[in-house]
């Protein structure tokens, strides 16, 4: 199957149409422009200080000049300060004029001279007299990100920042460096087409995932010998990530970023929907759920396709509910993919566990009194309950137990407990889409939880969890709870 073209790439059948722009983003040049500022500001500080860190040789006109700005002059040479009102005059060869003016008829008069030379206008505040905005910006020179909201929220641009900013491995500025003076050199290589995108492919791939790490001395060499022993790009890999047990703010930012270097997508049916969209555009996503009673043919097929579908060149990210090595049939995965010979990496979520512990504020261990932690499957190969758990681990009343798979076999889980010596009053507790915003919870006691479970048949995964921890939760009335999730 052709992997789909950058977009850059596939707008050659007819132009397609966009719709609305809302202001065309432009990467100014501004060394040895002139920017005029007026305005003696904090703000107008600002973007004195950006337009000088952007190359530009920054006249400010200012009677009165904040501390800031006497200083900026002061240590910058490419800063002017000009102490005295502005004269439209002073708005004569530059490249942009930019000013912080409170009185409207000032501002229409800075705008109109503006215009009579040629320059570019920003009125601070004033975005209805303005040619241009200054965005929310990621600086990772020479990576730079620029965010507008064409004034509609500064606020929700600087939230975007941040978003983007999370993403971005802390190096990228490195790598983009390092991409800057490489281009020059693999010009002058004279490399096939194909191969040369390949090799920014592979660069791209190592700098998305290369976290705090800057591009090593040998990459250049290493990229290059890569592509030319395999141009067109027959390593496949597979990395097996975590999604979390829901809320898709649970993602680690490593899971992320795989998804978005991802050229295929498996994907659990626990997985939420909102994750998988998090997955590179052109990403292939199939829905490889398993639900039910004969999940190994179902096994044995993801194995198969994971491995010829990377034996095809596709970096595959296989989605996993929760943590993928927690019930989640990782390690046969592994050692069939390490059979075949194929690169696998593991990126751990959080387990449904912590996501409910985390969603009840409830510690799941506490100095005196829960000493232990143990993760059980009440589920075995035959979908009943498995003989060999161990019971009295499970009936220890100084531990906290997390039950996975538990629902179908929760009545028989309850009376083997009481059989081996459980407290029936020991608190139980059902978490059904723990961190969904459905979530839902029954509180019981190990005595009380079946019955109450069975009455209200939960439909979506759930955890059984049993403790003293969760005393104060067996109180919890879950009608309140629905009323307070429906709100
Ligand atoms: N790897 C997963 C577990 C997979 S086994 C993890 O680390 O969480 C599938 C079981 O996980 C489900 O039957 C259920 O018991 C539990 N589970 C997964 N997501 C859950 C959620 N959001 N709420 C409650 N239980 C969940």
């Amino acid at each position: 199957m052709a992997r789909a073209l950058p977009p850059e790439t596939s707008g050659d059948e007819g132009c397609p149409a966009m719709a609305g722009l809302a202001a065309l983003p432009v990467f100014l040049n501004l060394n040895g422009r002139r920017v005029a500022l007026v305005g003696g500001s904090s703000a107008a500080l600002w973007k004195a200080e950006l337009a000088h860190a952007a190359g530009a040789d920054v006249d400010v006109y200012s009677a009165e000049p904040c501390a800031g700005l006497v200083e900026l002059a002061r240590v910058r040479p490419r800063v002017r300060l000009v102490r005295r009102a502005f004269q439209a005059d002073d708005l004569n060869g530059a490249a942009l004029a930019i000013g912080d003016i409170e009185g409207a008829a000032e501002a229409a008069e800075f705008r109109a001279a503006a215009q009579a030379f040629g320059a570019l206008a920003n009125i601070i505040d004033k975005p209805a007299l303005s040619d241009f905005q200054f965005g929310a910006i990621v600086d990772r020179s020479p990576l730079v990100v620029a965010i507008s909201t064409d004034g509609a929220s500064p606020i929700l641009a600087q939230a975007v920042r941040g978003r983007i900013e999370a993403v971005l491995p802390a190096a990228i500025k490195l790598w983009a460096a390092a991409a800057k003076g490489w281009r020059e050199s693999l010009k002058t290589l004279a490399l096939a087409p194909r191969s040369r995108r390949r090799f920014w492919e592979r660069f791209n791939a190592r700098a998305l995932a290369a976290g705090s790490a800057p591009p090593g001395e040998g990459l250049f060499t290493e990229l290059l010998a890569e592509v030319e022993r395999d141009p067109r790009g027959s390593e496949g890999s597979v990395a097996l990530v975590g999604a979390g047990p829901g809320d898709s703010e649970l993602l680690t930012l490593k899971a992320l970023r795989m998804l978005q270097s991802a050229d295929v997508v498996l994907y659990d049916d626990l997985v939420a929907p909102a994750i998988v969209d998090m997955a590179r555009r052109e990403a292939e996503k199939i829905a490889v759920g398993k639900r039910g009673y004969k999940p190994s043919c179902k096994q044995d097929h993801i194995v198969a396709l994971m491995i010829e579908l990377a034996g095809q060149g596709k970096r595959i990210v296989r989605l996993k509910g929760g943590d993928p090595m927690v019930f989640g049939r990782a390690s046969e995965e592994i050692a069939a993919l390490r059979g075949a010979g194929i690169p696998i990496e593991v990126v751990p979520g959080v387990t449904a566990a912590l996501g409910a512990a985390a969603s009840l504020q409830t510690s799941l261990t506490e100095r005196a009194t829960a000493r232990r932690l143990q993760f059980v499957t009440a589920h075995a190969h035959d979908g009943k309950l498995p003989e060999d758990i161990d019971w009295r681990a499970l009936c220890d009343p100084g531990a906290s137990s997390v039950v996975y798979m538990g629902v179908r076999t929760l009545g028989a889980l309850a009376e083997r407990l009481l059989a081996h010596g459980a407290d029936p009053a020991t608190p139980a507790l059902l978490v059904e889409r723990a961190t969904c915003p459905d979530e839902r919870r029954i509180a019981g006691t190990i005595a009380t939880l079946p019955a109450k479970a069975a009455a209200q048949a939960p439909s979506g995964p759930c955890l059984i969890l049993i403790g003293a921890v969760f005393a104060a939760q067996a109180d919890v009335d879950p009608a309140h709870r629905l009323a307070a999730a429906a709100e």
